[in-house]
């Protein structure tokens, strides 16, 4: 609690408006209500905003039984139909239907009003036969929200300059990696010109099943695409890189400017892809001092950074309206392992010439002090090989992390162990590393972990493999349950854990952890030894930057709500920033910034999430999203109707299927019962001529959701199949 407290006071310290800061704000729904409003208009429903049509009234929505009706239930159960057709029948004078301008009956498509004992049915949006989107209900489970954070906006009004210089601005619009950690893209654009930063995945929240991650909107640049100059990339992080592929054809092949690792990074991917020899790639070299190139309006340079994968770059742009600085993902290591250091010297030389804005890292806003060297944790490694003799070693870490890889590598020769590799990308990465001779390793002593590493006594193996976040298909999961066909863990082995879990992953990681220590082996982590630094800067090494580059205006990124505030506060209250130099922005967010004088634009992209499945143009949409949620949580019913096909009357009686849903007598009872019903009322309604299957799909699915949330509170999927015959 008290490192929560001091999070808090980060935060705060600084907002003018710090009550509203912490207080929940409402959730955006525009994503939402945009799905249903489509939904509403295809098949007769009111889409938001616009008048419902005369004759359709909106009335309450169902209201749950009381609970002594609860307990009466199997004597009203019993009672219910003749009720109902009591009342149909009541009503039948009221049925006809109205005429249209010909003088033919009107066939409303939209929902039935059907009288109730307790509710009306209220009027809904179906959005396919098997499925609907249904208005809440005071017994309806919540429906998670997906991307959470994403779609809140801030209720804290920051303070702005009003007016721009006339002239045209350069906007600066981040389209993902804010309220996030994870799919990093910005793009510029200044007249014409266009440019992008990153464009990179984030893996999928727990409540987004079937989706293998999720990737930027980049629409406004997919709708302009003509006046793309380039793609420049930071580093080779998949939060910066990882969906690429995904959109290099829609964007028009643009080239990709990168240094020589996250070139080969993104290539790889291109090439699974078999997009490799389509796009042009540029290799950029930031040590040099010619690196410096104009694309279109844009004047482009480089400074090297530190980070936890090398070759990471921070990127300087410039243009007759201003200039900024894309930090990229970085800290300030002075004894990096590699011996590449920042480069300091350029900073200042960039700050000299002027930088108005810096977009920076908040990753690890919140911790103070400095983030630690590699070069200690390479000397605790050290430390760790010299008192795991005579026992095999197992390391886990991020298979990007080539700088902590050399480390460990070196540690390994060192003490005569041979290094066997597990997990494909640790394979590829390293291999990839090792032709950019940017990671050292003798040939002699390092292979892919196989049947071989049978033939070395314990102490002379190290096994370094992906699974350090507890992956379930990482090797070392797979080690873990037993699965691997060369590696079973006994109480004589060390495995030692070179990183920390993202926050998120840490069920998975715990599965693992279990599983080690049920076999009785030794388990290491950073609690025991400091074996894990993180790769991006804490206080001092953000104060460092902004004292470095001494921007007019900061702007954090790459991070979430509450580490991007904390960089506030910090630039605020640390570095004594003006507070409105310090802009605050959502992903879709505008910065416009024009001779020195920068703001967050009126207007705001709308930003959707898009949902992949790792294939381009395999977009999962959010409805489907929330149809497997509810599969999982309740199943799925289908309903096979037989009818005639001149008269449509039902043949047999309704056949009733399921799956992953808790059937009982009553349910199938309320089911058919509810079947029976809405198709005699649809009869009366349409008549056999004029009743469609889409009408009685439809119609037969929505009443039967309604009663399933009535009786037992659960929402199964429901699928209604009609043949005629
Ligand atoms: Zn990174
Ligand atoms: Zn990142």
């Amino acid at each position: 609690m008290d490192k929560l407290s001091g999070w808090i006071n980060k935060i705060t310290k600084g907002n003018n408006n710090s009550d509203t800061a912490t207080t929940p704000v409402a959730p955006k729904t525009e994503g939402k209500s945009k799905n249903t409003g489509d939904g509403a208009s295809k098949f007769g429903g009111v889409p938001k905003g616009q008048k419902r049509p005369e004759g359709v009234k909106h009335t309450d929505t169902p209201k749950p039984k009381s609970s002594n009706n609860r307990n009466k239930k199997p004597n009203n159960r019993n009672k219910k139909p003749n009720n109902r057709n009591n009342k149909n029948s009541n009503n039948r004078g009221h049925q006809k239907p109205a005429l249209d301008k010909n003088g033919k009956p009107e066939i409303n498509v939209g929902r039935l009003k059907f009288e109730r004992k307790n509710a009306t049915i209220p009027s809904a949006t179906v959005t396919r036969n098997s499925s609907a989107v249904y208005p809440a209900t005071r017994n309806q489970r919540p429906r998670p929200m997906l991307g959470n954070i994403y779609r809140q906006e801030s209720s804290v009004r920051f303070p702005m300059y009003e007016k721009l210089p006339e002239g045209s601005p350069m906007r600066i619009i981040p389209l993902g990696g804010l309220n996030e950690v994870g799919k990093n893209s910005m793009a510029l654009e200044y007249e014409k010109d266009l440019l992008l930063i990153d464009i990179g995945l984030q893996f999928p929240e727990e409540n987004m099943p079937g989706v293998d991650y999720v990737i930027p909107d980049l629409s406004y640049v997919l709708d302009k695409t003509e006046h793309l100059k380039g793609l420049l990339i930071t580093h080779g992080h998949l939060d910066h890189i990882g969906a690429i592929h995904h959109y290099i054809e829609q964007l028009g092949f643009p080239t990709i400017y990168a240094t020589g690792l996250t070139r080969a990074l993104i290539e790889k991917r291109l090439e699974e892809h078999d997009l490799k020899d389509k796009v042009k790639i540029i290799t950029i070299n930031p040590d040099r001092d010619d690196v410096r190139f104009q694309l279109g309006k844009f004047t482009i340079d480089y400074f090297r950074v530190s980070h936890s994968i090398p070759d990471a770059t921070a990127i300087f742009i410039k243009t007759d309206a201003g200039s900024m600085v894309h930090t990229g993902d970085f800290k300030f290591d002075f004894t990096p392992v590699d011996g590449m250091h920042c480069d300091y010297a350029k900073m200042s030389r960039l700050a000299a010439e002027g930088i108005d804005l810096t977009f920076c890292d908040s990753t690890n806003a919140l911790r103070d002090g400095y983030c630690p060297s590699e070069k200690k944790i390479e000397q605790n490694i050290e430390k760790l090989f010299s008192e795991c003799e005579g026992k095999r070693l197992i390391m886990a870490t991020f298979a990007s992390s080539i700088g902590r890889h050399q480390a460990i590598i070196n540690a390994a020769v060192k003490h005569g162990r041979k290094i066997f590799l597990g997990g494909r990308s640790m394979n590829d990465n390293v291999k990839i590393a090792h032709d950019l001779n940017i990671l050292q390793v003798p040939q002699s002593s390092i292979r892919k972990l196989s049947k071989a590493v049978e033939d070395y006594r314990p102490e002379e193996v190290l096994i370094l493999t992906t699974g350090s976040q507890g992956e379930p298909f990482a090797a070392l999961s797979r080690i873990s349950r037993d699965e691997h066909p060369h590696v079973k863990i006994t109480s004589d082995d060390i495995i030692a854990f070179s990183s920390s879990p993202i926050p998120g992953n840490e069920r998975g990681l715990y599965t693992v952890i279990d599983a080690i220590y049920r076999k009785g082996a030794k388990i290491i982590t950073k609690a025991d030894i400091d074996i894990h630094a993180s790769g991006h800067g804490f206080r001092g090494d953000i104060t460092m930057m902004h004292t470095l580059l001494k921007s007019k205006y900061v702007v954090p990124i790459h991070g979430e709500y509450f580490m991007r505030m904390a960089h506030r506060s910090l630039a605020i209250n640390d570095l004594g920033y003006e507070e409105r130099n310090v802009i605050m922005l959502e992903n879709g967010g505008i910065i416009e910034i024009r001779d020195g004088v920068a703001r967050r634009a009126k207007e705001k992209l709308d930003q959707k999430l898009i949902f992949t499945d790792g294939k381009p143009h395999a977009d999962i949409q959010e409805a489907q999203i929330h149809e497997r949620i509810a599969l999982s949580e309740s199943g799925i019913i289908t309903i096979v109707l037989e009818l005639d096909k001149t008269t449509k009357q039902l043949k047999k009686s309704p056949k009733l299927y399921s799956e992953g849903f808790l059937e009982n007598a009553n349910v199938n009872g309320v089911i058919i019962d509810t079947v029976k019903i809405t198709f005699a009322k649809l009869h009366q309604k349409f008549g056999a001529e004029k009743l469609s299957e889409k009408i009685i799909t439809e119609e037969i699915a929505y009443e039967i959701k309604l009663e399933m949330l009535r009786e037992i509170a659960r929402e199964p999927v429901i699928q209604v199949i009609v043949t005629l015959n």
